[in-house]
């Protein structure tokens, strides 16, 4: 090695090589420790306050209900989401459920952490909304499951991902109505049932405070159903976190 390599090779263990970031693809050196460089961190819709504190849908004003939240009777406690569900975040999410750019669940679980750290939830155990199996096998894996896996692991609370289970391989919410929405999903989740016997309820959830942990959340309608499911099998509170929620503004 002559002494530029020399001297290379120091410069590289003195300023480490330029890390690409996982959002823009770009060569960045002020990556940050989850992939994603300061730029593409600070321009991306973290919700900010006033929220609902129903949901957590990005408000105007303090302390009322979103649109959403003033119509439905939710069944879960209460909602969180990182980010606002415009363009950016709509690709982000296309990426790592369609395009195989699963490394994306690394920042993603970062910022769920971040989200879960900055509330008051004390809850016992994780559930990822579950995917139809037929829909897993098509997509290779349930986007949910990744992202609860990480925050299972981040907060050392359990992860619950084999007793909430989809029964019914349902259209896709984001192309239906409102009312065809809740029409659509009406029976689609059920408790796993272990033992036998009539008159044997699943009681998989007794007493338990469930974190139920979905990509997106738009009227909280899947967030509702899986909830219903959660508090029949004995879960005594259900709250709800995704990476994304709808606008309401
Ligand atoms: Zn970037
Ligand atoms: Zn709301």
């Amino acid at each position: 090695m002559d002494l530029w390599g020399i001297w290379e090779s120091f410069l590289d263990i003195v300023y480490p090589m330029d890390v690409r970031c996982l959002v823009c693809k770009e060569k960045r050196q002020d990556t940050l420790s989850h992939g994603v460089c300061r730029m593409c961190e600070e321009s991306l819709p973290f919700i900010e306050p006033p929220s609902c504190p129903k949901c957590g849908k990005m408000m105007l004003a303090d302390d009322t209900l979103c649109s959403d939240c003033a119509r439905a009777d939710h069944a879960f406690h209460k909602g969180l989401s990182v980010f606002e569900y415009g363009t950016e975040v709509k690709d982000l999410i296309y990426r790592y459920k369609y395009r195989g750019e699963k490394y994306l669940s690394n920042p993603m679980i970062h910022w769920m952490t971040r989200c879960l750290e900055s509330c008051d939830w004390d809850f016992d155990v994780i559930v990822p909304v579950p995917l139809h199996p037929i829909r897993e096998r098509q997509r290779g894996f349930n986007q949910a499951d990744l992202l609860a896996r990480g925050l299972s692991r981040n907060t050392g609370i359990p992860l619950m991902d084999k007793s909430l289970i989809r029964i019914r391989n349902t259209p896709q919410q984001a192309r239906l109505s409102g009312h065809e929405r809740r029409r659509n999903l009406m029976g689609a989740f059920r408790i796993r049932e272990s033992g036998k016997g009539p008159g044997k309820r699943p009681r998989a959830f007794e007493g338990r405070t469930v974190l139920l942990v979905d990509d997106v959340y738009t009227t909280g309608n899947t967030a509702d159903q899986c909830s219903r499911v959660l508090l029949g099998a004995g879960a005594g509170r259900v709250y709800i976190i995704t990476l994304a929620i709808g606008s309401s503004l």
